[in-house]
C-alpha cells in the first residue's frame, strides 16, 4: 500500500489492472556485475499458471486472484519508473500462461517494446520458460 501511495503521489499513470496487481510489484536491490547495488522493478507478468507445482502459490489448484499484465503495460510501467529514477532496471518473470511458447512470446514482446520503441538502456533480467 505504501508503494501505491508513492506511485500515485508521483503522478505515475497506472492502469486499473496494474492497481489490482500491485501485490506483484516489488522493488529489489541487487548487486550489479561491478559490485554496485542497483534498484529493480521486480514483477510477474502473470500469476495465472497452467501448472500445479505443489510448493507454488500460483499453482492452478490454488484459490488466489488471477491477473495478467500485457507487454505494453509492463513496458510503460518500467519506462515511467526509469524516467523518474526510481529504478535502474527490470526483473521480469511470469507464471506459464496457456503454454511456454505463448508466455515467452509475451515476455519477448515486453523486452522488444522497451529496447526498440522506448530505447530503454537499463538492466533487464528476464526469466526463460522451459518446456515441461
Ligand atoms: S510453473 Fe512456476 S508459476 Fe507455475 S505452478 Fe510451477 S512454479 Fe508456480
Amino acid at each position: 500500500m505504501m508503494l501505491l501511495v508513492v506511485l500515485l503521489e508521483a503522478g505515475v499513470l497506472i492502469p486499473k489492472m496494474v492497481l489490482e496487481m500491485v501485490m506483484f510489484l516489488v522493488f529489489a536491490i541487487v548487486g550489479g556485475a561491478d559490485g554496485r547495488c542497483i534498484s529493480l522493478l521486480k514483477i510477474l507478468m502473470s500469476n495465472a499458471c497452467i501448472y500445479d507445482c505443489k510448493y507454488c502459490i500460483n499453482r492452478c489448484s490454488n484459490s488466489v486472484k488471477r491477473a495478467t499484465f500485457t507487454p505494453r503495460e509492463i513496458a510503460d510501467l518500467t519506462i515511467q519508473f526509469y524516467k523518474r529514477n526510481y529504478i535502474e532496471g527490470l526483473f521480469l518473470s511470469s507464471a506459464v500462461i496457456k503454454n511456454p511458447n505463448f508466455t515467452m512470446e509475451r515476455l519477448y514482446e515486453t523486452i522488444f517494446i522497451l529496447r526498440k520503441e522506448y530505447h530503454f538502456n537499463g538492466y533487464i533480467h528476464v526469466k526463460t520458460i522451459p518446456r515441461f
